[in-house]
Formats: structure tokens, sequence, C-alpha cells
């Protein structure tokens, strides 16, 4: 009877298998479509347009792991086949413009926002619907557009302009890989010995820390050769000229060391030629700095006595965490405070049940005072996400707080990431 019922189950998890990977076959060519699109808005307000589209080789990302169930990020692609009736596709993911949309320019502006979104190639005419999160955190849906794929005139590249190194590519298998791209920001041709080094140095950084370090196997990262007009990154420096074609720049929403880019149709346009799900924006600076978006692309100085910023912003960038620090002059209720964050390493305790209670040993109080006896236990810590009231924390110290090892709970979504992109 246990023999039969093994059988069974074996039966449906292969079938499970083979209907997913026929699936990618059914309705997806083995390339990639990238959607160049405006996000653009004000506060309370947002809409998105496809201005054009091209097609690279190669699909880089997962041909079973069609779905985004993760339930990160605040916004979300849906493609829909046959009609509108069958979702094929879906991906969440955060943006510079959500960020923008919490400033005060925002109340009384418009925003115009690039955003590169790539699907692999469907075989057919699709639908695509954009949504966003609401106040209470729920997804609503913004709009739906056509995207016709026989009669579509798409955008020419050219493509002998871009070729990438191979730092650490194991196997030419990318769907079943996590493809990182490293993107050489403010070097110049003169700076070329020194671009590479860097890029060595950065790939060195990610299997330097656990859980990257036992993973290895798991990931591809590629180096983009791209040169710069100008050396180093502009912002604070008022002699590198901010207009650069990468537009990478400090300073980003008066923020000092916030480095960030709006140009993304110039930063894909020189990947056309790498297979990649993850872009690393390594900027030719010793002045600290960076930041990192989730399924966006991330920013960090170069730094190579610490890679630390490098991997906190990976954390943002990839796993979709928050920060596990605080800002001591900020103990305003913020909106997240009412409900829970999407966040997995912070807490409101709104809805505590799903994020890392089942981690806790049951005589772990809540909140879990910041003292010895808890030290290297998980917990429930005040202080999270900039603020030090209302929101909790996972571990007294962890890499989304300070250079230290990622604490348990971030390395559990860490590594479920990785499976996600890798099974
Ligand atoms: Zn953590």
């Amino acid at each position: 009877m246990i023999r039969q019922t093994l059988y069974f189950l074996f039966l449906f998890l292969s079938f499970g298998i083979n209907a997913q990977t026929s699936n990618f076959d059914n309705y997806f060519e083995d390339n990639t479509l990238n959607l160049l699109c405006y996000h653009s808005g004000r506060k309370g307000l947002e809409y998105y347009t496809i201005d054009q589209t091209y097609i690279t080789n190669q699909w880089a990302g997962s041909k079973t792991k069609l779905f985004d169930n993760t339930n990160l990020g605040v916004h979300r692609i849906e493609v829909y086949s046959n009609n509108g009736k069958t979702l094929v596709y879906s991906r969440n993911y955060c943006s510079l413009f959500e960020e923008w949309q919490t400033t005060a320019e925002a109340k009384n502006t418009c925003g115009n926002f690039e955003e590169v979104l790539r699907i692999p190639l469907p075989k057919e005419d699709v639908e695509i619907a954009f949504f966003s999160r609401d106040s209470l955190g729920n997804w609503y849906k913004i709009v739906s557009q056509k995207i016709e794929v026989k009669n579509t005139e798409f955008k020419t590249l050219n493509y002998k302009l871009y070729e990438p190194y191979k730092l650490n590519v194991s196997s030419e298998d990318i769907s079943k890989k996590l493809d990182i791209v490293i993107v050489p920001a403010g070097y110049t041709q003169k700076d070329s010995l020194k671009m590479i080094s860097d890029m060595k140095l950065f790939s060195d950084f990610f299997f330097s820390k656990p859980p990257f370090s036992e993973a290895k196997e798991k990931i591809n990262i590629w180096g983009q050769c791209y040169f710069s007009e100008q050396t180093g990154i502009a912002g604070l420096d008022s002699t590198i000229n901010p207009n650069s074609f990468l537009g990478v720049i400090y300073n980003t929403f008066n923020s000092p060391r916030y480095i960030m880019t709006p140009n993304l149709f110039n930063l894909h346009e020189i990947l056309i030629n790498v297979p990649y799900e993850q872009i690393v924006i390594m900027c030719n600076s010793e002045t600290y700095g960076g930041g990192g978006i989730f399924n966006f692309y991330l920013t960090s100085y170069v730094n190579p006595k610490n890679g630390f910023v490098l991997i906190h912003e990976f954390g943002h960038s990839f796993a979709g965490l928050g920060d596990e620090y605080s800002e001591n002059d900020n103990d305003v209720e913020g909106a997240t405070q009412k409900i829970e964050p999407w966040q997995k390493n912070v807490t409101s305790l709104k809805d505590f049940s799903k994020k890392w209670k089942d981690m806790m040993e049951p005589s772990t109080p809540i909140p879990t005072p910041i003292t010895k006896e808890f030290e290297n236990k998980v917990g429930v810590f005040e202080g999270a996400a900039y603020v030090n009231k209302g929101l909790y924390r996972p571990y007294q110290d962890c890499l989304m707080r300070s250079d230290k090892p990622f604490c348990p709970v971030c390395t559990k979504e860490i590594n479920k990431m990785l499976d996600f992109y890798t099974e």
C-alpha cells in the first residue's frame, strides 16, 4: 500500500515538473522580450506606458518557476495568454518611482520614470497586467495592455558594441543558475585594468559570506565591459558631469550616500549580450555609498577591504529583505507600522504568525529584550526599517543591520530565493 502511494506520488511529482516545463515550451520561445516602460504619476496616482520593445537571445530565468508566489515587493506584473484567460508568467519587484512617490516633490508634481521589464518571449500575443499595493498592502490593478508579438516592430540594437566577461560562469545551462551581471560605472578606458580587478573583487566578495559562500555552484557571475565618459561617480564631486549615459549618481532624493540611476533604458541596453537576472552596478568610487531595490538593481562603492555594502544591498535587490537598523531621530509612526510589512525580516506584530514565529524558542518573550541572554537567539527586537518604535527585527545584529553575518531568518529567505532561481 505504501509502495503504491509512493508510486502515485512519484507520478504526480514528475507530471507536475513536466507540465511546468511544457508550459514554458507551449507559451514561450527561449528568448527574452524586453519591455521599455514609463512608470509615471504622483503621490497616490500611477500609470504604465510601454514605449518600445526589443528581443534578446536566451531566457536566463527559470523555465519551471514561471509564477512569482513570493508576495514580496510593491509592484507585480502578470502575463496572460489565450485572450487574457490563462496566466502564464508573473513577477514582483520594487522601483525608484515608488520611492520617489514618498518624497515631498511627488505631492505637487508628476514624475516619469524609466523601467525595463523582462519576460520570456511569448509565442502568441499576450496581455500584461500591472499591479501595485495600496496603503493597506493589498494588490490593485493599474492597467492591462496588449503586447502583439507578430505585428510589432522591435527596436534594433547594435549587438557588436557590448561584450561580457565570464567571471564565475560554471555552466551554460543558465535557466538553472542565478545569473548576476556586474556593470562598471565611472570607469574610462584608462581605468580598464582597475575595472577588471574590481570586477574580480566583487565576484570574490559574493562568495565570501554565507549563505552565498555555500552556493557557488548555483550562481553565475558575468561582467559587462563598459567604459564611462569620465572617471568617478557624480553627485558629490562637482567636477564629474552628472549627465552620463549610465546616469549613476550619489545624493539621490537628497540622501548623500544613496547611489541610483534613473537611466534604466541605457543600463539595460548595454546588457543585450548577457543572460542576466540581477544587476550589480559597481561604482568606481572610494566614498561610502550604495543602494538596492528588489528585482531592479543594486549599486555599491568599491572598498577592497570590505564587501559588506555590496552584500547588504544584494539582500535588498535579490531577496527583498528590509533594513534591520533604525535611526535615532525617527520615532514617528509610519504607514508600515499599522499593517504587517511585506519584508520577511521585519514585523509590526500585526500578523506575526506569517513571519518567523516558527523559528523562535517558545520561551523567548515577544517583544524580546535586547540583553545578553537573547544574544544570538531569534527573537522580536524593537527597532527596524529606520524606526525605533513599532517595527521589530529577528536578531540583535545581522548583515541587514551592520557588518555581521546574516541572521537565521535572512539566511532562510536568501536560501528560499536561491532555490526559486535554480531548482
Ligand atoms: Zn536578518
